[in-house]
């Protein structure tokens, strides 16, 4: 039973002749080499057909995240960073307090309006749904 299956022993489902080349159409390929402040550097392929100009001159680092660009000697550098804000302090320049105080207002006034819209709706349907059940009894 076992020396009949020795044929197969050692292959797999999908596995081709060891050794075989892709043997599908290879499209014709632009390598450009990038490079970032961290001294990384990475050449990822472009296809051919792209116009030069169209390629990307700056391109996130993959290792680090800044920007890579294609003159070694003088990769991009980046503007440091401004230190980290938080939302109420955006907030707060552009708007001033008399603008937040204002604005709040009207959201107040807006919710309240809202409210008392609903519950006006509200009492209206309980009244109908009443009338409605007194009819039916
Ligand atoms: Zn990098």
């Amino acid at each position: 039973m076992n020396s009949s299956n020795s044929a197969i022993r050692g292959s797999r489902v999908g596995a081709g002749p060891s050794g075989e080349k892709d043997t599908g159409f290879q499209a014709e390929r632009i390598q450009r080499t990038y490079y970032c402040f961290n001294n990384h550097s990475f050449s990822p392929l472009f296809a051919a057909s792209a116009e030069l100009e169209e390629l990307p001159t700056e391109l996130d680092c993959p290792h680090c995240g800044l920007p890579a660009g294609l003159d070694k000697d003088n990769p991009p550098q980046i503007a440091k960073h401004e230190p980290y804000k938080t939302h109420l302090a955006y907030v707060k320049e552009r708007r001033t307090e008399a603008e937040a105080k204002a604005l709040l207002d009207e959201a107040v006034a807006a919710v309240r309006e809202r409210r008392e819209r609903l519950l006006a709706e509200a009492k209206a349907e309980i009244k109908k749904n009443t009338k409605a059940n007194k009819r039916s009894a």
